[in-house]
């Protein structure tokens, strides 16, 4: 009975899953041909000291011009890419590129705080053995400092964790590199990584920050998170923030750190350079 349940189910399912495969198979091998010849491009969104809206880091956000597609966005083929395994090498094109735009950056100024660059990583890179090390290897061409580098991880990487991520993770904070948990506040995030694990910031979700704005709850809820955090000295990035008065409600409950529209989209490395040097020169 279970065989033929299944197969009934099996044929019920068969078309849409076939054009479903075929389209993402046909996208794969774009994809798999995109990260060959060097397609990808980096996008840069300021953060910033929310007191004085000066830029602290730039968070790295990949896109993917297309001829027949336009730019494509991270929602469509990152998913993809973390299924058929090609987040790995995209992956490590990534933290290459920052790292690179950042030296470059830093070369191209005094800074009296400089800069630093963050960076998404999936889970998909962290199981994969070589991840350590093509931090290592990308902080060491740029020449920079483990210090200059955050890397973003959300809850499914930490959920999945064993051992070894964990050591890998004390690995990259032996090396200086800081980690942030994004997109906190959806999901299941849970304040017991703090406990467990070596988190320097926490980016507060996009969907958390339009709540402040409408209900005390969420106000009342981000308030106590943030003296929670500042107790265990993690740093607050709020997501997201699209207007002023969510701004000024961040700043009164003692966050941070901000992103979002208000201050800038993401943008091409030459525009974010501009960005940095004329928030330096003020
Ligand atoms: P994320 O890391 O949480 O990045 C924030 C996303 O919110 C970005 O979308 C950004 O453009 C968008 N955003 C920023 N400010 C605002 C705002 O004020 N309002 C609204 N509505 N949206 C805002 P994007 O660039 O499409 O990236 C989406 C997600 O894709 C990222 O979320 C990240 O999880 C993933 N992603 C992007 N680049 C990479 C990458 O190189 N590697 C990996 N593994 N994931 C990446
Ligand atoms: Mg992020
Ligand atoms: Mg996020
Ligand atoms: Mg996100």
């Amino acid at each position: 009975a279970a065989k033929a349940a299944g197969r009934r189910q099996w044929c019920r399912f068969q078309p849409e899953l076939h054009t479903g495969m075929l389209e993402s198979r046909a996208l794969s091998a774009q994809l798999e041909e995109a990260v060959r010849s060097d397609e990808f491009r980096l996008h840069y969104q300021p953060i910033v000291e929310l007191a004085d809206d000066r830029i602290v880091a730039m968070e790295a956000l990949a896109r993917w011009p297309t001829r027949r597609h336009g730019v494509v966005l991270p929602e469509r083929f990152i998913t993809l890419a973390e299924e058929t395994g090609h987040i790995v090498q995209l992956g490590a094109w990534v933290l290459q590129r920052a790292t690179a735009d950042l030296a470059a950056w830093r070369r191209s100024g005094d800074w009296p705080t400089p800069p630093y660059v963050s960076v998404n990583v999936s889970a998909r890179q962290l199981h994969d053995g070589g991840f350590v090390a093509g931090v290592r290897a990308a902080l060491e061409s740029a020449q920079l400092p483990g210090e200059a580098l955050v890397l973003e991880l959300t809850e499914s990487v930490l959920m999945g964790r064993h051992d070894q991520v964990e050591a890998d993770l004390r690995a990259l904070k032996d090396l200086g590199v800081r980690l942030a948990i994004d997109d906190f506040g959806t999901g299941y995030s849970s304040l017991s990584y703090l406990r467990e694990l070596p988190i320097d910031v926490i980016k507060i979700d996009k969907s958390f920050v339009r709540g402040i704005a409408r209900n005390q709850q969420d106000l009342r809820l981000l308030e106590g998170i943030i003296r929670i955090t500042d107790t265990f000295g993690v740093q607050l990035i709020a997501e997201g923030i699209e207007t002023a008065q969510q701004r000024d409600l961040l700043i009164e409950i003692g966050c941070g750190f901000g992103q979002g529209y208000l201050f800038s989209k993401p943008v091409a490395p030459g525009e974010a350079e501009r960005l940095l040097v004329a928030s330096n020169d003020r």
